[in-house]
């Protein structure tokens, strides 16, 4: 679409030029015929004056040459070249023979721009002009040379004697000649300067059309350049894109990394909310700048439709988790009705797709605020190929029917004030039809303001594998394993270097790889990075790119060339995720390629992809599971038992994390409260007691024991500012509560 408003421009651009162009050969024909008609009104007046029906021959005559190069040169289409050299060659031809007859050829051949001028111009009116121009000369020139005028004037100019001239036969025949100087003034001389005047703008004019043509010329090398200027402004705006984007994925990077720590290790539940509001937002601002990236990415046509074989399942369920939480926080039902005939493999570029549904479904999502959300996939198939059919249906807000036509525009939102506090860029569905247009297809909207909106498109992908989906996809959605993160495997053997020049990044990867308990070097620049290769040897390297001094591409270099890195993986760990960028680092020799901010799965899958019998030969991660798996049990003994405490809310504040849960739990039955609550009171130490008080109830509402935790609070707001009376009743139902947990928890365990 950009490319297109593009294109209008220079059009416009050019057309302005041209015109202006055209207008000042026009000025310059103007004037000529200004000159040209008042000659020619003069030499006319002269005729009449002198006798009549001499005239009417060569006008008439002239007229109709005139009329019918007119008309032929209206009606043949301009863009036909060769009809139009073909009237020109005739025209010359036509003009150079009459020239040998008569003497004032030199004008009539003058007259060529003027024809070319007819033939060329694309305005009526201009073309008006030329032609009138063209007669007028033409009579001006016939009519003297029937009425002898030439030989006369030719006289006039040779011998230069008025006395002469007078005497002329052909005028005295007429015997209309009272003032002979004064009729020989107006009638003759002035008319003949005038045509030499006239012949000399002629002469300008051809100099003009000659300019005219290299002016033209100069507009496009002008247009040129300046294509050249917004190329080379496009091309500034990707490098700053690609660096913005490094410098922005940086710290986000860090922010979501942090924060993922905070999650993992607080469990305070206060402080677990915050973290997971962090983790929301900085979510939703590198959506926001993975939407602006991918704009620019589409419309300098380096987005790339890579083809791989994909399992539709994995898709859907992928996009389903993506977006059930959304909807199950908003209320909405969300549906996906999947045809479970559709076969189960696909070739094609299934993450492109994704992005297309993800955005359609957001949308859904954020435009719709009660009702149903639903995504409907079915498909034909032919032959080898299927046609797989997308539908995304809501009861949303709807868009008017005057807006649908405007959905795609870049940065575009529909009625911005009612839609403010829904976030959003305006670029999602831009992104969607410029994807939809890589991948061969097209969306097709329907909607009812007010009611609800749905967009369909239709793919076809190669089927590589015919079995059908059935509902199996939908298991794993259901399941809630995903939000609970165990290491896949723990491998203290394993050794990793990391290189980045930005601390927190080192930190937030050391912190990922915490429970694998691989050894985790790292290394602030290249520099540092070779000094440690040299030092001692790595199972895989993990290298940052933009580094101030050496790069990541020059540090790999330098290992290459210094034989520090064979056969040891040397991921690239970069915040540019331009496409063609993963290709560039392969071609360079890197082993892979990890984007941040660095995911926790994708960070495990790449260490189990590079390492797998050393990350497998120290811990299973079966052993992990067997683990796992004694901890739940544990836990569901306990939750039999102790009745007060909501194991889930407990577990969820762990992030999932049952083995981590069961350790707080642990510590939470083993503190030593009693003792010191009582002798704060006994002293009076209010504040002491309500320090003691708050950190107890936290505790308490981290391992999930609410009742607990609702009582401290009493406790903690009964010794602000002076113990409350009932703080001793309130203090003893506390311990004997606290109690029965804590002897329960010691019987199971
Ligand atoms: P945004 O980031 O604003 O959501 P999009 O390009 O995704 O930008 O959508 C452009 C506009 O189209 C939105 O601002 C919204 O007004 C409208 N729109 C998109 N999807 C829907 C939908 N499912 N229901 C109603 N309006 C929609």
């Amino acid at each position: 679409m950009n490319q297109d408003i593009k294109n209008n421009e220079i059009e416009t651009y050019i057309e302005n030029k041209e015109y202006i162009a055209n207008m000042y050969v026009m000025k310059c024909f103007s004037v000529t015929m200004l000159v040209f008609i008042v000659a020619f009104l003069l030499n006319l007046g002269g005729i009449f004056t002198i006798e009549q029906k001499l005239m009417w021959k060569p006008f008439v005559i002239s007229m109709l040459i005139y009329i019918i190069l007119y008309i032929t040169t209206r009606f043949v289409s301009l863009s036909n070249e060769k009809m139009k050299y073909f009237i020109m060659f005739c025209s010359i031809l036509v003009f150079t023979i009459t020239g040998i007859f008569i003497t004032y050829h030199v004008i009539l051949i003058s007259l060529l721009p003027f024809l070319y001028a007819t033939l060329y111009s694309s305005k009526p009116m201009m073309r008006f002009v030329y032609c009138l121009n063209v007669i007028s000369t033409v009579i001006i020139v016939y009519g003297g040379y029937y009425y002898g005028l030439c030989d006369a004037n030719m006289l006039m100019l040779t011998s230069g004697r008025v006395q002469e001239y007078v005497l002329n036969d052909q005028l005295i025949q007429m015997g209309v000649n009272p003032n002979p100087v004064f009729s020989l003034m107006l009638f003759f001389i002035i008319p003949r300067c005038l045509i030499y005047v006239a012949f000399m703008t002629v002469c300008r004019s051809i100099f003009n059309i000659v300019s005219g043509s290299v002016e033209k010329a100069r507009l496009t090398t002008e247009l040129e350049k300046a294509r050249e200027k917004e190329e080379k402004a496009n091309r500034a705006k990707s490098e700053f894109l690609a660096k913005f984007s490094h410098e922005i994925r940086t710290p986000i990077n860090t922010v979501l990394g942090m924060n993922e720590m905070i999650l993992r290790e607080s469990n305070e539940k206060e402080i677990h909310e915050y973290a997971s509001d962090v983790k929301e937002a900085s979510l939703l601002l590198l959506n926001m700048l993975n939407d602006i990236l991918d704009s620019t990415k589409v419309e300098a046509g380096r987005m790339e439709i890579i083809n791989v074989n994909y399992e539709i399942k994995s898709l859907l369920n992928d996009l389903y988790h993506m977006t059930d939480i959304r909807a199950k926080e908003k209320g909405l039902n969300l549906i996906f009705d999947i045809d479970p005939s559709l076969p189960s493999g696909f070739l094609g570029d299934d993450k492109r797709v994704k992005q297309v549904l993800l955005n359609l479904l957001t949308n859904a999502i954020k435009y719709t605020k009660e009702g149903t959300v639903t995504l409907k996939v079915s498909g034909t198939k032919e032959g080898e190929k299927a046609f797989l059919n997308y539908s995304v249906a809501d009861t949303g807000i709807g868009i008017k029917e005057e807006d649908i036509g405007r959905i795609y525009d870049a940065y575009f939102r529909f009625d911005v004030e009612i839609n403010r506090e829904i976030e959003g860029t305006g670029l999602g569905m831009n992104i969607v039809q410029q994807l939809l247009n890589l991948l061969g297809s097209e969306l097709q909207i329907k909607s009812e303001y007010g009611k609800g909106s749905e967009f369909s498109f239709v793919i076809e992908q190669k089927i590589i594998n015919e079995e059908p989906v059935g509902s199996s996809w939908k298991k794993s959605s259901d399941s809630k394993e995903r939000k609970d993160y165990h290491t896949p495997f723990v491998s203290p053997n394993v050794k990793i270097l990391v290189v980045d020049d930005y601390d927190m990044n080192l930190k937030v990867f050391k912190n990922l790889l915490k429970q694998t308990k691989i050894q985790v070097f790292s290394a602030e620049s290249g520099k540092e990075c070779l000094e440690q290769l040299k030092l001692q040897s790595f199972d895989m390297i993990f290298l940052d790119h933009m580094m101030p001094g050496l790069d990541g591409i020059e540090t790999f270099r330098l290992m290459q060339e210094n034989q520090l890195c064979e056969e040891i993986p040397v991921i690239m760990l970069t915040a540019n995720t331009n496409v063609g960028e993963r290709d560039r680092y392969i071609r360079e020799g890197f082993t892979d390629f990890l984007s941040k901010p660095i995911l926790q799965d994708k960070l495990d899958k790449m260490i189990l992809k590079y390492l797998p019998t050393k990350c497998m030969e120290t811990q299973k991660a079966e052993e992990m599971s067997v683990s796992v798996m004694s901890g739940e049990m544990l836990i569901q003994q306990l939750e039999k038992a102790l009745l007060e405490i909501d194991f889930a809310a407990g577990i969820e504040i762990c992030t999932g994390d049952k083995d981590f849960y069961l350790e707080i739990l642990h510590d939470f039955t083993h503190l030593s409260i009693k003792q010191e609550l009582e002798r704060y009171l006994l002293e009076g130490d209010d504040k002491n007691y309500c320090i003691k008080i708050h950190g107890f109830k936290n505790s308490a509402y981290s391992v999930g024991a609410k009742k607990l935790g609702d009582l401290a609070y009493e406790l903690e707001k009964g010794s602000k500012d002076r113990f409350s009376e009932e703080i001793g009743e309130l203090q003893s139902e506390l311990f004997k509560q606290y109690d029965r947990i804590c002897m329960q928890y010691k019987l199971l365990t």
